[in-house]
């Protein structure tokens, strides 16, 4: 019987994950993470202010029925030629193929909560309570996670006063839908959230934040929703080439590592132009491991092909959102009821929490 094929995927987020779940009866995959849970992002912004979310939030991987090995680590070599990794304690493990998804980090505390899961489901409720009693709240950024943050603390109480502060003329530009934009900024109007946009903030305190002309904003507590930091300053010591300036791994259209053939690369932490989603990170981790198993049986893999259409859902708390399905290529803003229909539905109540990381498991 032929050996099953030893696959690394360094990071269990989203596209570790899937590339993991994509891999599992036929190779044999072990995955490195420097903490022992995966971390639900999409779900972590209501566990910041509201109760009985944590054990949704952070799951344990020993929890999660994958049929792979855990390692709890970080890597700080790769050696390409001799195909192993070397991790911080020394350890030296080899590969056949090897996965590098290790996402990207904000500035949320939500990332902060260290390597043991017990611990990251402490403290996020010891700090919730100080994020849940707010009364004046300023948001700065409004993406997706800004525009969501104060979807949840308009949740709470319609008496807690919301400002999103931007540097962005309208919200959600990111997507590059205008019609999307004004129908955001409806919403915002219709839940009283101030909006302050086309201001640069140039300080950011516990409960203040300065913009560029001056003004000053207080309130209780300051919730920063801006920027994603790549995680690959791990990379930098030995294969400075494979990151290009924003530190984002470059990969050729197969998602290969530019230069490598069989390590890969996907996610947050690579430069895959596309939205940095889970939805792309999912996509990306389905494909990637389809393609690693053709390889091994000798075929070529098709490249990946990229989603160029635009769908956001957006959720704002558990009752309220906007949809933009990928209709034609500037996508559809949904009616309005149907929107919130959707959105609510598909989103809003469970956060897919009833998906990740219960769709990773192996089939029984
Ligand atoms: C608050 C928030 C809410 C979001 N909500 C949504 C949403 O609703 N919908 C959506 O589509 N997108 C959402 N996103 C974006 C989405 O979470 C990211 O696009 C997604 O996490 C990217 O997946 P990934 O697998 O590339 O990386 P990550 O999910 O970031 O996973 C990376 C993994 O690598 C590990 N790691 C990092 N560095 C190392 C290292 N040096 N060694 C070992 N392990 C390491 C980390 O511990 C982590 O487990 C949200 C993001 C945030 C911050």
């Amino acid at each position: 019987m032929s050996q099953k094929s030893k696959v690394i995927i360094i990071g269990g987020g989203y596209g570790g994950l899937r590339t993991a779940a994509a891999l599992q009866n036929q190779a044999d995959v072990t995955i490195i993470d420097r903490n022992t849970y995966f971390h639900h992002k999409a779900a972590a912004l209501r566990g910041l202010v509201a109760k009985g979310w944590e054990d949704r939030i952070y799951v344990d991987f020993a929890d999660i029925g994958l049929n792979a090995s855990f390692r709890q680590g970080e890597v700080t070599q790769v050696d390409p030629d001799a195909r192993n990794v070397t991790l911080a304690d020394g350890d030296v493990m080899g590969f056949d193929d090897l996965v590098i998804a290790t996402g990207s980090t904000t500035v949320l505390p939500t990332e902060t909560f260290g390597a043991s899961g017990a611990d990251a489901r402490r403290k996020i409720t010891e700090i919730m309570p100080d994020y849940a009693k707010a009364k004046r709240v300023i948001v700065v950024g409004d993406g997706p996670v800004g525009v969501e943050m104060a979807g949840e603390y308009r949740d709470l109480s319609p008496d807690i006063d919301i400002t999103l502060v931007s540097s962005a003329a309208a919200p959600m530009t990111t997507v590059g839908n205008p019609k999307f934009s004004a129908r955001v900024a409806d919403l915002l109007k219709r839940q009283n959230i101030k909006r302050i946009g086309g201001k640069i903030v140039s300080e950011v305190g516990d409960t203040h934040v300065i913009l560029s002309d001056g003004t000053r904003v207080d309130g209780d507590i300051v919730v920063q929703a801006v920027g994603i930091t790549p995680n690959t300053d791990w990379i930098r010591s030995f294969a400075p080439d494979w990151l290009d300036a924003r530190g984002q791994v470059r990969v050729d259209p197969d998602l290969s590592v530019v230069g490598q053939d069989r390590i890969f690369a996907l996610g947050d932490c690579s430069d895959i132009s596309e939205p940095k989603m889970l939805k792309m990170a999912d996509v990306q981790g389905k494909y990637l491991g389809a393609a690693i198993l053709a390889r091994q049986a000798g075929d070529t893999p098709d490249p990946y092909e990229r989603f160029t259409k635009k769908l956001t859902i957006l959720p704002f708390g558990a009752k309220d959102g906007v949809a933009l399905l990928p209709l034609g290529q500037e996508g559809k803003v949904v009616w309005r009821p149907l929107g919130r229909f959707l959105v609510v539905k598909r989103k809003g109540t469970h956060l897919l929490s009833n998906m990740f990381p219960s769709s990773y498991a192996a089939s029984k």
